[in-house]
């Protein structure tokens, strides 16, 4: 049994001895990718370290009949474990192998100077249905010497005993001894020039062209949008420069001596000179093909170059479509000459896809939904969701860009179209047709793509880099998504909607409630909050209780007694409902104190469409009565939906709120009188109108004032040119659906970036 492995050594079957993170690297090596060099502690290494230190024996004394669900007990014996473990002295021979190992890669990568790692527990437990519970996910980044790198493993060790992972042993029945952790050591790159590089063009999906940015210093400028990269076309056939466009590279990201990253003004003579030279641009291309090729996908590639020497930091898929679908998501640039158009609407989720059409005029016809046709229906509805998932592509007759379609389409990277009024008659059944959901276009029959790509959700083999001051969140509404929404790389989750857990039970809560008692609800909340918190982890997730419309609730077993309301958006919904029932409010507010009690740190509580500061007062009150402290322990805030709420943010800020957050797609439709899911006065529903925009910057600025953090969370928030306001106002974070990350996140970072810039120049100006 080794000590060490070094990636040469290793491939994907070798998880058990290196971890899934360990295995994978080596995978990449051995496939000639240029990943940093790198070793691997192995698993063995670590029983090895726990039963040479005796620890074994003092672990299991202290886990001896813990009672997980004691939050302080569990806390102060996961401390004291970690202690034990960090403190320990390692046995000498172990030691010697990292130190001799560290030492190996600084002479073969560091010309015998010591060099920065990254040090980065592997987990080897992939038997767990998340893995990340055997140990959490620590990353030391930028260590340097040999006994800090000893100890650095030694931290890594220790993660195996957050309160998270014994919580979750305990309840999985997992002995705690049993499980053990790889941790790798490898090469931080300090490069002279880095980017991205696309193995097809992500801007005209053209597959026989590569795009490549550069610019000078570190990748981090490139990745987060900070730095305007050069652009280079690449003609994939015979990998020659198509195309270049050189930027001016103002700024550019370097690491100082301590490790530490940090931006300074480009030198003058880099600053309009062409990065990377033909010869690069060649070997580089000739990567990116290896790397597609072997993950037999297009790919969006992270590279470095240090010393002349190329490095692939990070390769994640290209695209935001689902795989088992393989749906046919192209370009629609060059569709509407190719086909015949029949029917239009709003697009609403982007992504083009064929398929047979299905028309549900009735719940009850569900089944009639197959793999790969499209879902065609007046709206769809929660009970809809087992057959929008599917579907290929959905279109509806009503609604605008918020309404229930819009949102649950876009969260499934499922190509829709609403609004388009009369689809379920103009359309036929069984007829063959290409939806086209960002521009809102039906065409007859099937129009056939240029080349056959799959198309995956972006897996992430480690999230993307993010530098941007603003945080970047992500929406979610159905707690089964959670694992693509994470691998966004989003810094957590600014809104969770609670509808569709209740709404994906088929039951009413009252009747959950009064069948099965409180226990079944608490746990109805709990188990969807637990699936994104897992997923998060720990990086936080924002819970936002019920806001429960009469009508979407009335198709539930059990919610015939909802009343018929004229116009349900003006309705019994919102924390106004939670307040009249209180016995489910009070069912959220209990799930959330468990998860706290399993250790989940990372959930705060937010509350819908308050108008008031009263409700604020008696929601607190109810959380006080429950034993959830609202005051210290978890951050609560309201959600900004009413002219109302905008308006007196400052009483409602007096009610003691950690943070707010704009949910545009309400505030909209009760600003300027738009019901948001009449398809027949869509056109008019706008999020930029001056007044709602007023009303945002009202509230942005008065929260800043007293210290409030602020958010977005409705559709606005996904608009870049609204963002670039959002930002300018000074909002904290940005929530904004899956499919928007990306070009969101580059958004906020070239606003950051131009406020900086402007504030240097006026201060050089004062001067
Ligand atoms: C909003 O109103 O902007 C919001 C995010 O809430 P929902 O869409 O769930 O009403
Ligand atoms: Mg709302």
């Amino acid at each position: 049994m080794k000590l060490i492995a070094w990636l040469d050594e290793l491939s994907n079957e070798d998880v058990d001895i290196a971890g899934g993170k360990g295995a994978s690297l080596g995978e990449m090596w051995n496939a000639k990718l240029p990943v940093p060099p790198a070793f691997v502690v192995t698993a063995y290494a670590y029983q090895y370290f726990i039963k040479e230190c005796k620890l074994d024996k003092k672990i299991k004394e202290i886990l001896n009949n813990i009672d997980v669900n004691d939050s302080e007990e569990l806390h102060k014996k996961a401390e004291k474990i970690r202690k034990l473990i960090i403190n320990a002295k390692m046995p000498k021979d172990l030691k010697l192998s990292i130190i001799e190992s560290y030492n190996k890669l600084c002479n073969d990568f560091g010309n015998g100077k010591d060099i920065f790692v990254a040090i980065r527990s592997s987990a080897t437990a992939e038997d767990l249905p998340d893995a990340s519970f055997a140990g959490q996910q620590d990353t030391y980044l930028n260590i340097k010497g040999a006994e800090e790198v000893v100890k650095g493993v030694q931290k890594c060790f220790a993660s195996l005993f957050t309160p998270r992972a014994i919580f979750y042993r305990v309840q999985k029945n997992f002995d705690h001894l049993k499980v053990a952790l790889a941790v790798v050591v490898q090469k931080m790159v300090n490069s002279e020039k880095a980017g991205v590089l696309f193995t097809v063009n992500p801007i005209n999906q053209n597959y026989d062209e590569m795009v490549i940015e550069g610019a000078w210093g570190l990748g981090e400028g490139v990745v987060s949008g900070t730095v305007t990269p050069d652009t280079y076309i690449i003609d994939k056939n015979n990998l020659s420069l198509k195309n270049m466009i050189i930027a001016r590279k103002e700024i550019m990201f370097v690491r100082d001596e301590n490790g530490e990253t940090k931006t300074i003004e480009t030198p003058y003579d880099l600053k309009e000179k062409r990065v990377l030279s033909d010869e690069e641009l060649k070997r580089l291309s000739e990567k990116g093909i290896l790397i597609e090729k072997h993950y037999k996908r297009p790919m969006d590639i992270e590279w470095a170059i240090e010393d002349e020497k190329i490095y692939m930091l990070q390769a994640r898929p290209i695209t935001t479509l689902n795989e088992e679908k393989n749906k046919e998501k192209k370009s629609s640039e060059s569709m509407e000459s190719e086909g015949e158009i029949i029917l239009k609407g709003i697009g609403a989720s982007p992504g083009v896809a064929s398929g047979k059409v299905k028309i549900l005029h009735d719940i009850n016809e569900i089944d009639k939904i197959e793999e790969g046709d499209i879902l065609v229906t007046k709206m769809t509805t929660p009970d809809m969701v087992p057959a929008m998932k599917k579907a290929n592509a959905i279109v509806t007759d009503d609604g605008g860009l918020t309404c229930h379609a819009a949102i649950i389409s876009r969260e499934l990277g499922t190509p829709c179209v609403v609004g388009t009024q009369n689809a379920t008659e103009s359309l036929k059944e069984n007829m063959v047709i290409t939806v086209d959901g960002e521009k809102g276009i039906i065409y007859k029959g099937e129009i056939k793509k240029k080349e056959e790509c799959p198309q995956v959700a972006p897996v992430a083999m480690g999230a993307p880099i993010i530098i941007t001051a603003t945080e970047i969140m992500v929406n979610v509404s159905m707690p089964e998504v959670a694992e693509r929404a994470a691998a966004t790389g989003a810094d957590g989750v600014g809104l969770l909607r609670a509808e569709h857990m209740i709404l994906g039970t088929g039951v009413h809560p009252i009747k959950i409630l009064n069948e099965k008692g409180e226990e079944a609800l608490v746990d109805v909340f709990a188990d969807g909050i637990r699936k994104v918190a897992d997923a998060f982890y720990p990086r936080p997730i924002t819970y936002r209780t019920l806001d429960a419309p009469t009508d979407e609730f009335r198709g539930l077993e059990g919610g015939e007694e909802e009343p018929v309301e004229h116009n349900p958006m003006l309705g019994w919904r919102g924390i106004r409902r939670g307040l009249d029932q209180k016995e489910i409010l009070r069912c959220e507010l209990l799930a959330v104190k468990k998860l706290r009690n399993e250790g989940y740190k990372n959930i705060k509580l937010m509350i819908p469409l308050v108008t008031n500061p009263n409700e604020v007062r008696a929601v607190k009150e109810l959380a006080c009565e429950v034993g959830l402290d609202l005051e210290n322990d978890v951050e609560f805030g309201v959600m900004v939906e009413t002219p109302a709420a905008a308006l007196i943010i400052e009483d409602i800020i007096k009610e003691g709120i950690d943070f707010v957050s704009l949910g545009t797609n309400d505030l909209t439709q009760y600003t300027i009188a738009i019901d948001r899911n009449n398809e027949y006065v869509a056109r008019y529903y706008k999020e930029n109108h001056p007044a709602v925009l007023k009303l945002i910057e009202h509230v942005i600025k008065t929260c800043k004032k007293h210290g409030v953090k602020t958010s977005i969370c409705g559709q606005a928030g996904s608009r870049a040119s609204i963002v670039e306001k959002l930002v300018k106002w000074g909002i904290t974070s940005i929530s904004a659906n899956i499919d928007a990350i990306d070009t969101i996140r580059k958004t906020v970072a070239r606003t950051e970036q131009r406020i900086i810039l402007e504030e240097i120049r006026d201060g050089k100006n004062n001067k």
